[in-house]
């Protein structure tokens, strides 16, 4: 016999159990064959007959299929006689074997397991479910992790019907709520922040075949979302037998403060992060600094660049932690300032159209400074035009070396802020403004980070991090 034909007893061993499983899953497999017969007696004609049956018992066979590995793999833990007290490390010997069945993406599965218990510290032990890394309640995290994933995006009364009948699982609206609340408790914008070395990807995609280092940019600003006050709370409270009252609060429309960074390909958007969350401005400004100082934006891999309205706020921030940044004013918000001027100034004409457009395309070619004389030399034919001129004045002084349009094209950099805009659209307004809802700050907040998360490529991230909490408090 040559040494290539020498079988190794661990080979012997692995292949065994492939043996004795296989035996196992083509039982189970033939115990549901059972079932689809007793269904049916005849076979069906129509497809659609075929597969209302086999969705309707799929669950039952891909459970099974899992409750069958999952006893094969854990045989040696199963027959466990003794486990070490996690308290006092005192050998405690195997009490009884308690069945548990859990909830699964596949179908229901069920498990007997050992159970030990030590007396003196009264710690009861299931070393089982540690090595298969079950979570309390019968909802595992695969089915956790989906309810997730769906109601970021619709509400909660639908999630649950949606969920119901893609996945023949029942989880309440409520049960999903408290999830959601779980999972997102304390969120940071560093925590739902993609790493610096998935961003580097990002950039390098991008830059892959071209000379310049690629434009990324950074856009701020506010969204209105419904929100209601925490005092709406207590109003339920104790007036169970009453009937429904109109309620007492008013709800209110708060300003969801975000920032997103993005690189821009072309014509394209590639996201790289945002941050939205109900909040001022001191807030927003140290939620950037976080993403500054945890160091994710290597600056010397792309050309940095900010669009933004006119809002002092947010040029303060840009000022103290980008300061290398090119700093554009959002042509668009521009050209609102000029139109006011032309409006109080010439009426709704042919020449107010006229001078607004030969005002941004001086401003275009970078003659910011001809746009303030002309604004000082205007005779103003009201003191609404006054008005208007003057704070046109201020505005362009304020910002003079934002408006540079042509020599900003040509570098590359975007002139609007759509960017931010349309991050506020598809993560504040498309899950948070709905006909009826109004949010509680903190709930609000909660779904932004998960939906700033799921945008941002790190809802796995944030789910382990959930899953880390679970087995911290557990302990
Ligand atoms: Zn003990």
């Amino acid at each position: 016999m040559g040494a290539a034909e020498v079988i190794s007893f661990e080979e012997v061993r692995a292949r065994k159990q492939w043996s004795t499983l296989r035996q196992q899953l083509h039982a189970r497999f033939d115990q549901w064959v059972d079932t689809l017969e007793q269904a049916w007696h005849e076979l069906p004609a129509t497809l659609s007959e075929v597969t209302a049956t086999v969705w309707a018992w799929r669950q039952q066979l891909t459970g099974g299929i899992t409750e069958t590995i999952v006893a094969q793999a854990h045989a040696g833990e199963r027959q466990r006689q003794q486990a070490s007290c996690p308290r006092c490390a005192r050998v405690l010997k195997v009490q009884e074997h308690v069945g548990r069945t859990v909830e699964t993406m596949v179908g229901p599965v069920e498990l007997e397991r050992p159970s030990f218990y030590c007396r003196s510290c009264r710690v009861g032990l299931y070393p089982c479910d540690d090595a298969l890394g079950l979570v309390a309640g019968r909802k595992q995290l695969d089915v956790q992790h989906a309810t997730a994933q769906l109601v970021t995006e619709v509400p909660y009364d639908t999630a649950q019907a949606l969920f119901g009948d893609l996945t023949g699982i029942h989880c309440g609206s409520e049960r999903m709520h408290t999830l959601t609340t779980h999972v997102a408790e304390g969120l940071t914008v560093l925590e739902v922040a993609p790493s610096r070395s998935e961003i580097e990807r990002r950039i390098a995609a991008v830059s892959r075949g071209r000379l310049r280092r690629p434009v990324l940019v950074l856009g701020i600003d506010g969204a209105y979302v419904p929100t209601r006050p925490e005092s709406a709370r207590q109003a339920c409270a104790g007036q169970r037998r009453t009937r429904a009252k109109r309620a007492q609060w008013r709800g209110q429309w708060r300003d969801a403060k975000g920032f997103r960074f993005y690189l821009l390909d072309g014509e394209r958007i590639v996201h790289v992060l945002s941050g939205h969350q109900v909040q001022n401005e001191e807030h927003l400004g140290e939620a950037l600094q976080q993403i500054k100082k945890a160091g994710l934006i290597p600056e010397e891999q792309v050309r940095l660049c900010v669009v933004c309205d006119g809002a002092e706020w947010i040029w303060k921030h840009v000022q103290a932690l980008f300061p290398q940044a090119r700093q554009v004013l959002d042509d668009y918000h521009c050209a609102q300032y000029l139109h006011r001027v032309a409006k109080a100034q010439y009426g709704a004409s042919v020449q107010a159209l006229e001078w607004v457009e030969a005002t941004m395309t001086r401003l275009y070619l970078g003659k910011v400074g001809v746009v303030l004389g002309g604004l000082r030399r205007m005779q103003a034919q009201s003191d609404e035009a006054e008005q208007a001129i003057a704070n046109c004045w201020d505005y362009l002084h304020e910002h003079r070396g934002r408006t540079a349009y042509q020599k900003l094209r040509r570098g590359g950099y975007p002139l609007g802020s759509g960017g931010i805009e349309s991050s506020n659209k598809f993560i504040c307004h498309g899950r948070l403004k709905r006909s009826g809802a109004w949010w509680y700050e903190v709930n609000s907040n909660q779904m932004l980070a998960l939906r700033c998360a799921k945008y941002n490529g790190t809802l796995d991230q944030v789910f382990v991090r959930y899953q880390q909490r679970l087995r911290e408090t557990s302990e």
